[in-house]
This record gives structure tokens, sequence and C-alpha cells, in this order.
């Protein structure tokens, strides 16, 4: 079975390595969202994979550290693409979130990147 949650997040960035001229080599935001897939069995008597609660906590520090800020001054993230993005929440949360299974990063309502680890 499997989980989906989204968070959503307001963040600025520039895109460093883009040629000259490109867009997004200008400082701009996106509000991000970025939705976190968990598999697992279902517990018979919990009757759920787990708590989304728990999943909304495992995820309030990248949300503290992510959200209303410049992306790029984040260790990890100084070229902060959404592909690098999803790798970075990847390397974040799966230590301790052993059921995730994929990180999703959209950037616009049109512009989406999925991560499945590896
Ligand atoms: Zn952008």
């Amino acid at each position: 079975m499997e989980l989906r949650k989204t968070f959503q997040i307001e963040a600025a960035h520039r895109l460093p390595n883009v040629v000259p001229g490109h867009k997004c080599g200008r400082l701009h935001g996106h509000s991000f969202v970025i939705e976190i897939a968990i598999e697992g069995p279902l517990d018979p008597r919990a009757g759920w994979v787990m708590d989304f609660a728990d999943v909304k906590a495992l995820f309030q520090p990248l949300y503290v550290e992510l959200d209303h800020n410049y992306l790029n001054d984040i260790p990890g993230l100084e070229n902060p693409t959404s592909e690098v993005l999803a790798v970075w929440v990847w390397g974040r949360l799966k230590p301790s979130l052993p059921g995730l299974a994929e990180v999703s990063v959209a950037e616009t309502c049109t512009s989406r990147c999925v991560y499945r680890g590896a």
C-alpha cells in the first residue's frame, strides 16, 4: 500500500549553471509542491500504513529549512533545480522514513520532477 502526502513551500532561487541570459539564472521564486510517497503494509490493528501526522513531523525540519528561504544558501542546494531538491529531500528523509518510495517536486503547475532513489 502507498501513502502520499503533499507539502508546499515558498522559496526563492536562481540557477547558477544555466547559459547567460537564461531566465532561470535570475533571482525568482516558486510555490514548490513537494509530494512524499511511502510504501508499506497495512497495519491490521491500526488500520493504516503509518500516521500522516508522523509524516508531517518528519518533514517539519525540512519545511523550516526551506520555506521562505533562498535555496542557494542551503548546503547541498547551491544549484537548486527541482531535480537536486528532490534528491536532497530524499537524502534527508530516507534515514528516518525507510518506507520512502518517491519524492516529487513541482516548481510550477506544469513542471514536476519525480525521484525514486538511487
Ligand atoms: Zn525556478
